[in-house]
């Protein structure tokens, strides 16, 4: 029987290519949104899949849909939010989204997900988290807390799901290029260039190709690992 993955924020950027590249490797993937339904339906048609609405950020969208396309074999926990900024100029709800979104969002997947994984005594977790969890980053501090902390989830996630046969694992990215990126000028990103060893920013097809390797049974001895997936970045 064909294994099914929900990615979720898969709509554009890192989400829509780990989706397509799942996808070409046999997996039925999940597309999931929160704004951009065009674009979802459009991967979704593609794929000859369905897109799902659901804010992360919300158990109740989130347990509806698991209940409308689960149960999965394997869960990318993807969609995220950024915020730039001194953290004096941090509002209340702003830093309240970010949480809600990056941490609450992997909390509200993997709580629905694992006990199918569990009953089948296997499955696997993809937490997306970002080179700026590892190091932290100027003027990102609550984005890089959200992201240091999907590293701490992972780890403790994966010791606690290993005995049930359960991996679960992080691919930290540098800089990709999408639009979450769209904010920075184009000398923001000959500088984020420089900063990789390798001279250039990421495409988001750098983070799904890892995300293939994680998924599959070439990685069943790798759990509680974050795999940096940033040309070496200097930061
Ligand atoms: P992106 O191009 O801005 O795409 C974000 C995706 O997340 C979209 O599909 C968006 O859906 C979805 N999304 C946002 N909030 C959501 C919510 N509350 N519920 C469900 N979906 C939601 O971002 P990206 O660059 O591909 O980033 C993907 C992940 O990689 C994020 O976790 C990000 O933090 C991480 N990352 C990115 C970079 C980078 O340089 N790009 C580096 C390190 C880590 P809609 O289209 O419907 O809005």
């Amino acid at each position: 029987m064909q294994k099914k993955a929900l990615v979720t924020g898969s709509s554009r950027g890192i989400g829509a290519a780990t989706a397509r590249a799942l996808a070409a490797v046999g997996w039925r993937v999940t597309i999931n949104y929160i704004q951009s339904r065009e674009k979802a339906e459009a991967l979704a048609a593609e794929l000859g899949t369905e897109a799902v609405r659901a804010d992360v950020s919300d158990s109740a969208q989130v347990r509806a849909m698991f209940e409308a396309a689960g149960p999965f074999d394997l869960l990318v926990c993807n969609a995220g939010i950024a915020w730039s900024g001194l953290l004096t100029d941090m509002t209340d709800s702003e830093w309240r989204r970010i949480i809600d979104v990056n941490l609450g969002g992997a909390f509200n997947c993997c709580r629905e997900a694992i006990p199918h994984m569990v009953h089948e005594k296997r499955g696997c977790i993809l937490c997306i988290s970002s080179i700026l969890g590892v190091y932290g980053g100027s003027c990102e501090t609550a984005y890089s807390a959200t992201k240091g902390g999907i590293i701490a989830f992972v780890k403790g996630l994966a010791k606690e799901l290993g005995p049930s046969g359960i991996r679960v694992n992080a691919i930290a990215p540098g800089s990709i290029d999408t639009d979450m990126l769209s904010c920075f000028t184009a000398e923001d990103k000959r500088a984020m260039a420089e900063a990789s060893a390798l001279g250039r920013i990421g495409r988001p097809e750098d983070i799904a190709s890892a995300a293939v390797y994680l998924a599959s049974d070439a990685a069943s001895f790798v759990t509680g690992q974050v795999l940096g997936v940033d040309g070496n970045m200097i930061i």
